[in-house]
């Protein structure tokens, strides 16, 4: 593929580009892509009658070299295919119009996200999950499913990351005995943290989570059930690292939402799972 069909598409305004693509088989980065514009209504496919073909470098350094980012990590769906949105943050910072006012920008801001999101909903017909209570409520930390920290068994991912705040071993045991995963969350929060936490903490989460959702385990299957979607801890208690809260307060602190590291983390893992396949 010619670098001038990059230029067709990433040259132009659009609230957003969506690229699909299928690995080539036998090829570890060729994509036969179709691309999609997004200027605020439907996507639009770009070349219905053919197909592209590019790596995936190629395609990630001219979407870059000309300003545009991922919205998401690419997203690999089961086999070979893959789903890149990238949305440009010149956007955010255009001249602002005659009648521009905070509340206008932040309004226009929320409409053109919503517009994003759903481009993936359109493209993909499926929808973000952005609870994980529910049907999606294996999805929380708080769900039931053992696993071990140095040996020792816990009955959820949130009372074993939450002792793992610490090395003393009775107050480990205390969080370990909570009656409930909330309420383990509350001790974790009055502990001295050990000195490497901060270090540590995407590594043990990371850890804990592949513990859970070990290939081939009712939980995996969970996990594989929410197929490509996005996943986002939606949440109303101002997580803004491992979800992205929904409040007023934290959407204007927040406008593209939370960092989403939970999230983010098992999007990684489905994917790790569906690669093992
Ligand atoms: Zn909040």
């Amino acid at each position: 593929m010619k670098e001038q069909r990059f230029a067709e598409i990433f040259d132009k305004p659009a609230a957003a580009v969506i690229i699909q693509g299928d690995l080539l088989y036998g090829h570890t980065n060729r994509l036969q892509i179709q691309m999609y514009e997004h200027r605020g209504e439907k996507p639009v496919l770009l070349q219905p009658d053919e197909w592209w073909w590019t790596n995936t470098k190629v395609l990630e350094e001219e979407a870059s070299k000309r300003g545009w980012v991922l919205k998401y990590p690419p997203i690999k769906k089961a086999g070979l295919h893959y789903r890149y949105i990238y949305h440009h943050p010149a956007d955010e910072t255009e001249a602002q119009p005659a009648s521009y006012s905070p509340h206008t920008e932040y309004r226009e801001r929320k409409q053109r996200e919503a517009a994003i999101e759903q481009v993936a909903r359109q493209v993909e017909g499926e929808a973000p999950i952005t609870s994980f209570s529910g049907s999606w409520i294996a999805l929380s930390n708080f769900a039931l499913s053992p696993v071990q920290l140095d040996g020792v068994t816990y009955d959820c991912v949130e009372k074993a990351y939450q002792a793992a705040k610490t090395t003393d071993p009775k107050q480990r045991e205390a969080i370990r005995m909570a009656q409930t995963a909330g309420q383990a969350k509350r001790m974790g929060a009055k502990l001295t943290l050990r000195p490497d936490w901060e270090a540590q903490k995407g590594y043990i989460m990371g850890a804990l989570l592949r513990q859970k959702f070990a290939a081939g385990s009712a939980m995996a299957n969970q996990l594989l059930r929410t197929g490509a979607a996005v996943l986002i801890e939606g949440n109303n208690w101002h997580d803004n690292y491992w979800g992205s809260c929904n409040c007023d307060a934290c959407r204007r602190k927040h406008p593209n939402g939370g960092q989403n590291v939970l999230g983010r983390l098992l999007m990684k893992i489905r994917s790790e799972l569906t690669t093992k396949h």
